[in-house]
This record gives structure tokens, sequence and C-alpha cells, in this order.
């Protein structure tokens, strides 16, 4: 039902001919009544849509947001993409071998399909619609160009309009503040102090029970044993995803784990795993290790999101008393330098694309520009003005409603319509005003202080090398995985296995792996 319709339909029968007289004097002297100043089209426009996402959800024309998105552009998206069915991935490949393709397509994890099909034909390319009809999309690309580079095809084709996260923040330190002040501590601010305070939370019993079970150094992903290379100046992955390449000062693609400065890292980390300051089961112990060694604790220091981790705080209160787990400043590293590995990516791999079955491709761009306008992202970010959240001194401010239910506000949103993967720009405060006051001190640190690591924003590879990357990838990032664990838990040692390591590793294909990806780089970023 379109606007219209809505509107006429609660009127009472004897007013509708008034009502519609009244269009058509306003429609001949050139308005129509209902128009939005966002519409993109006089005539309402329904667009089918295959958007299957998160394996579990569906796009749903009865989403508050989506019903919005239509009174607001003219245009409405009708789901083609089957709710019973549990793999996106799954449904989005069986969806383009059936070659028959609704007018869009959007959801998560599709840059490289997109790029790929694209390329083949099935999705259009958008450069030219979005220059002469997207000027919100075109003046973000214009002021974001590491965006617009990362989103390319190796042909330098645009095939879909990406979510772009905001905000830069991720994961950071934290640690028992309650527990420092007991054993008359300062928050560490170097390698040797953290190291240190580890060691006295292992021996002088912090938690006051008389045994020696705390835990130093705690992770739910055993791969921020790996990043505690970052304490000795070496990294351990270049972005947000763990094991990813990263970028050299000369532009060079590298895989940390093959790094020098990796091997330092990690024997230093192996040597505080043999001293019982890294959990001995960092390993094993994985999703709901913060719930199991804070709930009990014994946990002294973790790295990890600012916000479920804060949270932690208000959590335990009640059953421990003077809990308190706070964010701190990365320590110094073992050459002086305060620094963040983690950040959040620039860019995520999710959005939505044009096919070229779509007769109005031109209508399309425009209700995907709509929400890079104001009135479409606060819609994307905050769901339905007046319902979830409301204008206060210029900006999207949302209801204690929302704030106050049980219910965390994403999911809140996700049930509504609102920050699912579409092309659209995230808007940080979406996130700060139910962020809580100890997890913002963290978020804003890290930032004021400039201590996150440039972030490598990947590659896009043409077919043939993603083939050669394709053909090595797995054996050589497993066999890395396997050799770190080794080191850390002692199995073998570092400097005795690294020069067989190395030359595994080149059997392995690393080199031409490293190769392909250095060759798309150079494209995407104009080198030759
Ligand atoms: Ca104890």
């Amino acid at each position: 039902m379109n606007y219209f319709e809505r509107e006429t339909r609660q009127m009472k029968p004897f007013l509708r001919p008034l009502f519609f007289s009244l269009i058509l004097l306003a429609t001949t002297a050139g308005t129509a009544i209902a128009k939005e100043a966002t519409w993109v089209t006089d005539k309402p426009l329904t667009l089918k849509l295959h958007m299957h996402f998160g394996d579990r959800y569906v796009w749903d024309d009865n989403w508050p947001v989506a019903k919005e998105a239509f009174r607001l552009t003219n245009v409405k998206m009708t789901n083609t993409a089957n709710k019973a069915a549990t793999n996106s991935m799954e449904q989005f490949n069986l969806m383009m071998a059936s070659g028959n393709l609704p007018d869009v397509v959007g959801g998560g994890n599709l840059k490289d399909p997109f790029i790929r099909y694209g390329i083949e034909g099935a999705f259009i390319p958008l450069n030219k619609l979005i220059d002469q009809y997207a000027p919100n999309i075109k003046a973000f690309l214009k002021s974001h160009p590491d965006v617009d580079r990362s989103i390319r095809a190796p042909d330098g084709s645009i095939y879909y309009v990406p979510y772009v996260p905001d905000g830069t923040v991720a994961r950071g330190w934290f640690i028992r503040q309650d527990w420092l002040d007991k054993l008359k501590l300062k928050q560490p601010q170097t390698v040797e102090e953290l190291h240190t305070v580890l060691k006295a939370f292992k021996e002088k019993d912090p938690n006051g029970n008389g045994k020696a079970d705390e835990v130093p150094f705690f992770a739910r992903d055993f791969q921020e044993a790996y990043r505690l290379v970052n304490l000795w100046g070496a990294r351990s992955s270049g972005s947000d995803s763990y094991l990813d390449f990263i970028l050299d000062a000369n532009g060079k693609v590298k895989h940390p784990f093959a790094e020098p400065g990796f091997r330092d890292g990690i024997r230093n980390v192996a040597k505080w795993y043999s001293e019982g300051l890294i959990d001995a089961e960092i390993f094993t112990r994985r999703a709901r290790a913060r719930e199991q060694l804070l709930g009990t604790n014994v946990g002294g220091v973790t790295h990890d999101w600012f916000g479920t981790t804060a949270s932690f705080n208000e959590a335990l209160a009640p059953t421990i008393p003077g809990f308190k787990f706070v964010p701190m400043a990365p320590p110094a590293d073992s050459t002086g330098k305060r620094w963040e590995e983690d950040a959040r990516l620039p860019v995520r791999p999710d959005g939505w694309a044009i096919t070229l079955n779509n007769k109005n491709p031109v209508e399309t761009i425009k209700y995907f520009d709509f929400y890079f306008g104001r009135k479409g992202r606060n819609l994307a970010n905050f769901g339905v003005e007046g319902v979830n959240y409301d204008i206060k001194d210029g900006k999207p401010v949302f209801r204690e409603s929302v704030l106050k239910a049980k219910q965390s506000v994403l999911n809140q949103m996700k049930d509504i319509g609102a920050q699912i993967p579409i092309g659209f720009w995230q808007d940080f405060d979406y996130e700060r005003q139910w962020t809580t006051p100890i997890a913002l001190v963290g978020v804003d640190m890290y930032q004021k202080n400039k201590y996150l690591a440039p972030q490598f924003p990947g590659v896009v590879m043409n077919k043939e090398e993603r083939a050669i990357y394709d053909q090595y990838a797995t054996d050589v990032q497993t066999y890395m995985l396997e050799m770190a664990q080794n080191w850390v838990l002692g199995a073998k040692n570092v400097d005795k296995t690294w020069d067989e390591y190395q030359a595994k590793l080149k059997s392995l294909g690393y080199f031409q792996m490293l190769t392909v990806m250095q060759a798309a780089y150079n494209r995407q970023t104009g080198k030759h």
C-alpha cells in the first residue's frame, strides 16, 4: 500500500470524493499533496530484491524501516529470498545459478561475488549512474577515497554500493583497577611494567582467596595471544580480521607471521606463557572466556571490544564487591611506541547491487542514494523518526523506550530493518548513545591519542590472481597457525625452527600469494 492509499483508506467514505478532487486540484497546480522531498519517482515503483543475510534474515516489506523508506522515496522493495533458508551464501549462489535475477541483490560478504558477477555482466556498473543521479554517494566517495578505491573492480567499475561502518576504535586493553589498587600498583605504561603487573596478579593473590588461581592475561579469541607480539613492535594482523596481510612502509604486501619482527615477538610471548602469565587454556576456552574468568573473579587483563567488555562492570557489581574492569592505554612497546593494532574496517564487504534485469536503474540508484542523504542515513541507523528517535538540536536521539528496553539497541534496530547490510553509511552516534560511560572513556582515549595502526584495506584480485591465491592460501595459513601455536605453547623453539618455517612457507606457495596480492594492490593504487 502506498502513502495515498493508506491516507485515503483511513478517511471517512463521504470525504473521499472531496479528497480526490483536492488532489486533482493540487496536481493541476503542479504538485502532489503527499509528495516527499526525498521521493525519487512520482509514480510508485516496486522493485524485486534478493536479500538474505546473517544466515537467518531476509528483507521484510513490513519492517517499519522498509515502510518508511517507501513513504519517503516512493520506491518499494519486495523480497524474493527464501525466508526459511539458513545459509545466506547458498541462497545467493542458488539465485545467481537460476538465472532468474531480481532487480536488486543485497546482503553481507558479497563484495567478491558482486565484483566477479559484475565483470561477467550480471550486475551493471554504477559509475555513470552515481555520477549523474546519486549526489550523496558521489560526494561520499569523493571525501572517502580509500573506500572508493577498495570497492572498485579490477576494471575500475563500481558494481555495488557498500555498507560503510563509522567509528574507528574496536578492541582495546582492559585491566582490573581494583586489583591494581589493592596491590598498590599503577596502570602499566610499558611492556616491562605490564610484565611486572601480570606477575603480581599471579603471585600476590589480588582476589584474596588465598589461592594462586588468578589468570593474569586472558582473551576469548586465541589470536589475541599472537597479538601480544605488538608489545615488541611487531604486527599480528593488518586489519580487524585476524591473520590478515599488512602493507609495510614501502607499500609492499606481506604477512605479519612471516616477518622477523614476529619471530622476536612470539619468542617473548612464549616466555610469558611459560611463566603462567597467559591463560593456559587460551587456545580452547573461546567465546565465554570473559563470563568464566571475570565471573569467577580470576581474570586480570584482556584485550577485547570496548562496549561489551565494559558492560561486565554492571553485570558483576552485585556479585564481586569493588569489581572495576577499566580501559587502559596500550603499554608502550619495547621500542617505546604506544599503539593499537585493532580498528574497525573502513568498509565492509556488504551492500547492494543492481542486476542487468533491472528496468529502472536510474530510480534504483536514486533510491540507493537516499540512504547516503541525512534522512535516509538516519532511517538506516536510528529507525523511524517520531517512533524510535527524535531530532534534538538537529541530531537524531534515541527515545528512552529504545535505550531502556531489555533487548540491545542493535537487536531492536535489526528487528525493524535498521543496521542491516544494505549500502549505507553507519553513524557512530547511534552506538555512542547506548555505549556505557566506562567504554566511552576507552573509545575516546584511543581516538584522541591516535593509537590506531593503519588498516590494510584488502585487494580485489582478478580471476587469474584469485585462482593462484586460492591454490595456496589454506595450506599457508594453516601452517602459520600451527607453528604459532607450537611456539606459544613451547612445543617448538622459535629460534631453532624459524629457518625451517621460512623454507616451508616458501614451498607451500607463500611468495606466489604475495606476488598476486601485490599485483592487485598496485593496480588498485595506480602503481605499476
Ligand atoms: Ca587468588
